[in-house]
């Protein structure tokens, strides 16, 4: 048997935990979401090279994506991908755990959902950095998103790069290279074109993207 003494402290925590749901409710509306900035381009042109700096500068969450490719040599679980068998992959397919994946050259990559909405709802802005196809899939599921397309200055900056690079080799990058002819020109389909010539002026701007 309940007594009174003790229903009255039953309406009391109600009433507390009924408060304290509303305070929390009015928190989460008052955090501003955070941008969502994907960046892509053809390979070579330096997408990871900005991330990587973009992810010192400390403006953005960088998200980390899931790739089948092996690892390059000083490419590290967790930091540059999480490196998972196919199995794997298909199984964060099947669980619904991506926001976008596709194949690029042979192998999978997918951008993980959760921690990407954690981010954006914590005020947090993110850039993802993806191929086009996956950012195509960003815009139709988020179309607050802004979809930057790197470009290089020529196209025999872009092969310099991609040779310079050093990590394919000549069938590989031969390629790599039919595959940027292609990528080339999807940038009619993003939002803003923003030129590599120098890695910091790519980072300055999207800094202003986020901010404005
Ligand atoms: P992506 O991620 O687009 O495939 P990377 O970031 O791996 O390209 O860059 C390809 C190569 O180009 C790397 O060797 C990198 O150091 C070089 N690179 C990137 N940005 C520039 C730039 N603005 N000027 C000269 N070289 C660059
Ligand atoms: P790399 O093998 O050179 O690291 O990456 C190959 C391509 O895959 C690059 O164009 C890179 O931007 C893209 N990529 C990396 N992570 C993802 C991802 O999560 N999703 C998609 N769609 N592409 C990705």
């Amino acid at each position: 048997r309940v007594d009174r003494r003790q229903r009255q402290m039953c309406i009391r925590d109600r009433h507390q935990i009924k408060e304290l749901r509303q305070e929390f409710m009015k928190a989460d509306m008052t955090v501003k979401p955070g941008r969502l900035i994907v960046l892509s381009g053809p390979g070579g042109v330096g997408k990871s090279t900005v991330a990587k700096k973009l992810r010192e500068a400390d403006d953005f969450w960088v998200s980390v994506s899931a790739t089948t490719r092996k690892p390059r040599v000083n490419e590290i679980h967790g930091r540059d991908y999480f490196f998972v068998s196919e199995e794997e992959f298909s199984s964060m397919i099947a669980n619904d755990e991506f926001l976008e994946w596709a194949e690029f050259a042979g192998n999978k990559y997918g951008t993980p959902q959760k921690q990407v909405e954690d981010e954006l709802r914590q005020g947090r802005n993110v850039l993802l950095e993806i191929e086009i196809a996956g950012a195509k899939q960003v815009k139709q599921h988020l179309p607050q998103s802004q979809l930057v397309f790197l470009e290089p200055p020529s196209w025999e900056e872009l092969v310099a790069r991609l040779e310079g690079r050093g990590t394919d080799g000549a069938e590989r990058r031969a390629e790599r290279l039919a595959l940027a002819q292609e990528e080339l020109a999807a940038a009619a389909f993003f939002d803003v074109v923003v030129v590599n010539d120098q890695v910091e002026s790519v980072v300055r701007k999207l800094i202003e993207l986020a901010q404005n």
